[in-house]
């Protein structure tokens, strides 16, 4: 049986038999002698059939009322139905089309005219599908970058915006509602966007992806772009459907350079957008130069950062830890800088969440490891017993397959003995509790190395991960807990003193860390902290220079 179909409907044998003769050397056929048996059918064979022959008048149900009930099914959206009419009848064809029949052919079957007109609708409908989105009908994300370009090159002149948009939590919806609730709400969404813009004259957009949409229009002034965007989110509030609060988050570029290509104005849209996210009352944005300049220097970065760890530009910094009750320092938290030839250093903070994106952390974390497992071994072949250094793992890590065996293979290298060397994790790695992140930890634990959970309590899964993971330290921020928005009225000490004692009964001790003041410094001693590191014993600090600091205290 061939794997395409055509479904003919006709209650005449005859007619039935004739088309079949045509088409069956290339197609599959089916046949029906009213659209009741059609429906039916169609139900059966959805897949497999390619178009529809639909004769009109016909016992038990007519071309008009299948068409009826065929529209009701969004599957068969993209398959043709070709109408066969035995005479012209201008009302009958309007009808029909009405009723989005894609073509018709005389019922004097001229073979080869039935021939072409199936085969194009056909190839029409293969065509559909490779240009819309299936779920809204509106353009995909390859046909709307085309359409944008076609627009552009159009209106050399013309003033065109581009607007990029999406639903906040629609993931949410998704889970809360269902994803057909999530589908009909994209489809909503589409039908305002073509409402809207139909008192436009030039313009394109489509579905680029998920709950993303995408619109270029010619625009007199920027203004008019961040109405459309706004007029978008305004008619998602009347949105009945669901009993919660809609919003958008809406990036607006003016196109400048003709020349550029979609994508990179499409990033430009992307970049304003990502300013909405978070911000109260701010939900269309619109992009400037300065947007830009923030990617340009992501850019710079990444194009020079095989070269800068090839010149050993990144040095790794120390910053003790001091035990509480003597004050005395009890090993490092070991923390990158990038210095720039011209000696200028660049903080961690800058090109980390780069390196976390593109994945160049991984091998920059492993240079800080072997940097400090170069200074572990030197101090042990000298005879002296060096205080353990953390070192920071980013997540990106837990998700590299070789990352296990890369940190086990550097410290048999240098022949360290694992509790020399402490590992930092940030909490949000543990916000999944996969099995990945589970077996790491434990295997890390059964080759003997001390893990702390960094920047505990800024995230959000804290206590949860306690349950499931048994981590050996805790890492508390200062800036966490002191930075309380009407002045410090007690509670951080509170919150701090709670998570004190509940760490205390896990058995875990903790460090606090950004200490800043002697008033910290106190409570945290007051409250039974175990550890601190901060500004106010020492900053990160060169390797000799902590050389010298362990030296004095061993003395
Ligand atoms: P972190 O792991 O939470 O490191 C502590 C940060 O707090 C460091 O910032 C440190 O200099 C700063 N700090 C320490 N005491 C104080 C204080 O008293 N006051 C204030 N205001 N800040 C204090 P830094 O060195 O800029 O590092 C920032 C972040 O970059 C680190 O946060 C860590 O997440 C990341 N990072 C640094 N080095 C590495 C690395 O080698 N690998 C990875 N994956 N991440 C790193
Ligand atoms: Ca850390
Ligand atoms: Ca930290």
């Amino acid at each position: 049986m061939k794997r395409n179909k055509i479904l003919i409907v006709d209650d005449t044998k005859l007619y039935r038999q004739s088309l079949s003769d045509i088409l069956k050397q290339k197609y599959g056929i089916l046949e029906a002698e009213n659209g009741k048996i059609a429906l039916d059918l169609l139900k059966q064979n959805r897949d497999s059939i390619v178009a529809v022959i639909l004769d009109i008048v016909m016992p038990v149900m007519d071309g008009f009322e299948f068409m009826e009930e065929f529209n009701t099914h969004k599957e068969y959206k993209y398959i043709p139905v070709i109408v066969a009419t035995t005479r012209d009848d201008v009302e009958v064809e309007k009808r029909c089309l009405a009723l989005g029949v894609w073509d018709f052919i005389p019922k004097r079957f001229h073979p080869d005219i039935i021939w072409f007109r199936v085969v194009n609708a056909i190839r029409r409908s293969k065509q559909h599908i490779l240009e819309y989105d299936a779920l809204t009908g509106v353009y995909n994300q390859q046909m709307f970058f085309q359409k944008t370009r076609e627009l552009l090159d159009e209106f050399p002149n013309g003033k065109f915006a581009f607007i990029r948009f999406d639903i906040d939590r629609f993931k949410m919806i998704n889970s809360f509602y269902g994803a057909r609730e999530g589908d009909r709400l994209l489809k909503y969404v589409a039908g305002c966007i073509r409402k809207i813009l139909k008192s436009y004259e030039n313009y394109t957009f489509g579905r680029v992806a998920g709950d993303i949409f995408g619109i270029c229009v010619q625009v007199k002034e920027p203004k008019e772009a961040l109405k459309i965007a706004q007029t978008i989110r305004e008619r998602l509030k009347e949105y009945e459907n669901l009993h919660c609060y809609l919003e958008t988050s809406a990036g607006c570029y003016m196109i400048t350079d003709k020349e550029m290509d979609v994508s990179a104005i499409y990033e430009r849209a992307v970049i304003a957008a990502g300013k909405c996210k978070g911000q109260y009352m701010q939900h269309e944005v619109l992009y400037n130069d300065k947007m830009g300049e923030a990617l340009l220097r992501e850019q710079v970065i990444i194009n020079e950062m095989d070269q800068a760890l090839a010149n050993q530009e990144f040095v790794v910094y120390f910053q003790p830890k001091y035990e509480l009750d003597e004050y005395s320092p009890c090993g490092a938290e070991a923390l990158v800088r990038w210095r720039k030839p011209d000696g200028s250093m660049v903080s961690p903070g800058e090109f980390i969440p780069i390196f976390e994106k593109n994945g160049f952390i991984i091998q920059l974390d492993y240079y800080v490891w072997e940097k400090v497992c170069q200074y572990i071994q030197g101090e042990l072949e000298s005879g002296r017993e060096p205080e353990p250094i953390s070192v920071n793992v980013s997540r990106v890590n837990l998700y590299n397959p070789k990352f296990l065996e890369s940190l086990i293979n550097l410290v048999e290298q240098y022949r360290i003995p694992p509790q020399y060397l402490n590992l930092e994790l940030t909490e949000s790695v543990f916000s999944d509790t996969e099995n990945v992140i589970l077996n790491a930890v434990d295997y890390l634990h059964k080759a003997g190395f001390t893990i702390m959970m960094d920047d505990f309590g800024s995230g959000y899964s804290s206590l949860n991960v306690l349950k499931d993971i048994e981590l050996d330290v805790l890492k508390i921020d200062m800036k966490f807990l002191s930075k309380s928005r009407n002045g410090d009225d007690g509670r951080g000490e509170k919150i701090l003193e709670a998570v004190l004692q509940m760490a205390k009964s896990l058995n875990m001790p903790v460090i606090a860390e950004g200490v800043e003041e002697k008033r910290q410094v106190e409570m945290l001693k007051r409250l039974g902290c175990n550890y601190i590191q901060g500004y106010y014993f020492a900053k990160p600090m060169p390797l000799e220079q902590y050389r010298k600091l362990e030296k004095k205290s061993n003395k």
